[in-house]
């Protein structure tokens, strides 16, 4: 079976506002899409979603979807790629042996949009089941940061925290990475050269470096260069950090995918 940098997917809360137009995400969710009558139903089992960028507030609307069909058909984003807070997923991640756990990989759950009580709920459901690891992965990094009048992420062993960057302009966003805790970057969809050489502060300090190419078949799709990642794995390899590669690097890279993971990460 293919080695996956992350053994499950779990997604107690979907959407996103921001609009990337490689975003994978709003694609899937867009096609489970469902405009239904709303029933009534107990806290437990309602989604809750935000209509618009105000977040928390007047912007709320909670409907229901005790179930996850509708005429037999699974609807698992009802409101599409609008930010819902799938409140009856919280418990899914009961299973007892540990696992690897991407957070929410069908949203951004800490855009500006999603209010502190969404993302306390999904903490609270993580320290319920610490047997596993979980990774975590914003844009909007500065809200991992208390200091920076962010949400103020938990510090654990198994709580992973991680960025994006997509280009060198977004290289600044490791600098906001939580201290004291166990971070990564994601570079995927790699869009063009990050310079590695210039920001080799960021591959000292990270435990752990993805790399994927751009997925679908947008217009534009941007095909990366074989150098920006061998440069990328060169700087990994320079400061003794692990490197691991999504399937989707296979053609360009053209040898055995290199798939490394940090110490807390290996295999549970
Ligand atoms: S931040 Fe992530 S989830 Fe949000 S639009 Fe961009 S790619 Fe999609």
């Amino acid at each position: 079976m293919e080695k996956n940098a992350f053994d499950t997917l779990w997604n107690p809360v979907t959407g996103c506002m921001r609009n990337c137009e490689y975003c994978y995400a709003r694609d899937v969710a867009k096609q489970f899409f469902y405009e239904g009558e709303t029933l009534d139903a107990p806290p437990e089992l309602q989604r809750t979603w935000i209509r618009d960028s105000s977040g928390s507030g007047a912007g709320n609307h909670v409907l229901r979807y005790p179930v996850d069909t509708v005429d037999g058909k699974p609807v698992p984003y009802p409101f599409g790629f609008a930010p819902t807070f799938h409140r009856y997923l919280l418990n899914d991640c009961t299973a007892r042996e540990g696992r690897n756990i991407l957070v929410c990989s069908m949203a951004d759950l800490f855009g500006d949009w999603v209010p502190d009580s969404w993302i306390d709920e999904v903490m609270q459901a993580c320290e319920k089941a610490p047997q596993h690891n979980y990774l975590f992965l914003t844009k909007n990094v500065k809200r991992y940061c208390k200091n920076e009048g962010g949400y103020g992420v938990p510090v654990a062993e198994n709580m992973w925290y991680g960025t994006t960057i997509t280009k060198w302009d977004d290289v600044g966003r490791f600098d906001y990475l939580p201290a004291f805790c166990n971070t990564f970057v994601s570079i995927e969809p790699l869009l063009e050269d990050i310079k590695p050489g210039k920001c080799n502060i960021m591959f000292r300090q990270v435990n752990w470096f993805i790399i994927g190419a751009e997925t679908g078949r947008r217009k534009d799709k941007v095909v990366p260069k074989r150098k920006w990642i061998e440069d990328i794995v060169n700087e990994c390899r320079k400061n003794g950090k692990p490197v691991f590669m999504k399937s989707s690097l296979a053609e360009i890279w053209g040898g055995p995918l290199i798939r490394e993971f940090p110490d807390g990460l290996k295999k549970l």
